[in-house]
């Protein structure tokens, strides 16, 4: 259970201290957040090779789809809009958390690496 906290704070999966990216980047200044090659603490390789990272973008993916469907349903259920205001809304939606799931899905990336190792 610790592991899985760790991975939402986006914890190194091997000592599970030090933070995976060392920033956050910044959506207003077009800069994407930055990794860790390697964990300060435990000198734990999170970019393992060149390309390892494609996988996840399947991950992001899947949390994009995942959060436009319950944004349109909150949409759907909370506010009368017209399809094209929602539209617009998902829109600004993927954008506004484009830096979050860029993050997360490397993260989830790495984690399912990790324990696929261990195992
Ligand atoms: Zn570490």
């Amino acid at each position: 259970m610790s592991s899985v906290l760790s991975m939402f704070k986006g914890k190194c999966p091997s000592c599970e201290s030090e933070n995976v990216f060392h920033s956050k980047g910044n959506l207003m200044l077009f800069k994407i957040p930055k990794m860790e090659d390697r964990c300060k603490k435990c000198n734990y390789k999170l970019n393992k090779e060149t390309g390892f990272f494609t996988g996840a973008m399947y991950v992001c993916y899947g949390l994009v789809v995942a959060e436009l469907i319950m944004l349109y349903l909150v949409l759907s259920a909370i506010f009368e809009l017209s399809l094209l205001q929602k539209y617009i809304g998902l829109v600004l939606a993927v954008f506004l958390i484009s830096s979050f799931n860029f993050r997360f899905s490397r993260i989830i990336w790495i984690y399912i690496f990790h324990k696929n190792k261990l195992s």
